[in-house]
């Protein structure tokens, strides 16, 4: 945007000097965005702090996450076995993990900061509308470099923009996101780290979870994306450690399915779920383990 002068006629067309017509509004919209942002860099790293406190709960939560890989006692030492494997685990363990009363911390925290958080007026309001997000699956559909990207959710396709200087210049159109997508006013960001999959990905993630789903309405037949990612968003995490680490690999993307369907049970008869479009040959049933 060009900078508008004091003395400038308004852009609004009221033929009165900027100074005494949208200057001030524009101002208090800037500032009000700039204390939202502020919230944000705040909150989430005392979000994490409480989570840390929380030790009794994380040697459960963590072998859930990590699908029994890993003990707590490798906590310190998550960031170096996986890609900023401890910030992905205790974002995870804040939005996602069922305390003993079946809220998240996040939801805990939001209705009750007790003596774990000390939250001014606007993290006050950002952990409330933080409380209903979980770990999801983001398609990159567009990338404006170093400014900010536009992710569609793989599950409901939806699309949001995240203001993110330095995923914007680091991701590519087709590039898979897991993460958490925070709202800070009308912007988001995106919260602690992202697990960064390749675009092949893409499809068999959205098939992975598709299984997944088929497999939960077995005993929750009502279920949906939310109902489905509120009981087990660690699914996600399992999809990213299976990946190979060092390059692309099909027959991996194909086994991860395999495996999948093996151990849910399915028999590839699907509920109607996945896309007929798609054309997707039928392979046969035995498993690649
Ligand atoms: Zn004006």
């Amino acid at each position: 945007m060009p900078k508008i002068g004091r003395n400038d006629p308004c852009p609004c067309g009221s033929g009165k000097k900027y100074k005494h017509c949208h200057q001030p509004i524009d101002e208090a919209a800037q500032a009000a965005k700039r204390r939202l942002r502020n919230a944000f860099d705040t909150l989430l790293p005392q979000l994490i702090g409480a989570a840390q406190g929380r030790t009794e709960a994380i040697p459960t939560a963590l072998e859930r996450f990590w699908n029994g890989k890993y003990t707590a006692e490798q906590l310190s030492e998550l960031d170096d076995l996986e890609d900023r494997g401890a910030d992905r685990f205790l974002t995870w363990f804040a939005f996602d993990y069922p305390q003993e009363d079946g809220r998240t911390l996040v939801e805990q925290l939001a209705a009750d900061p007790g003596d774990e958080v000390t939250l001014n007026e606007e993290e006050a309001t950002l952990i409330k509308e933080w409380a209903s997000v979980r770990l999801r699956p983001y398609v990159v559909e567009s990338v404006e470099k170093g400014l900010r990207i536009t992710l569609r959710d793989l599950l409901d396709s939806s699309l949001r923009t995240v203001e993110d200087h330095a995923a914007s210049k680091r991701v590519k159109v087709g590039e898979v996101l897991v993460t958490h997508i925070l709202p800070a006013g009308d912007v988001n960001f995106i919260g602690g780290a992202a697990a960064h999959l390749t675009d092949d990905t893409s499809e068999k993630l959205r098939e992975f979870s598709e299984l997944h789903l088929e497999a939960f309405r077995r005993d929750h037949p009502d279920a949906d994306w939310t109902t489905l990612l509120r009981a087990r968003s660690e699914v996600l995490n399992h999809f990213v450690m299976a990946l190979p680490v060092e390059e692309a690999d099909p027959t991996v993307l194909e086994n991860i399915i395999a495996q999948t369907r093996a151990s849910l049970q399915l028999t590839g008869e699907s509920l109607g779920l996945i896309k007929s479009s798609e054309e997707e040959p039928k392979k046969d049933e035995e498993s690649a383990s």
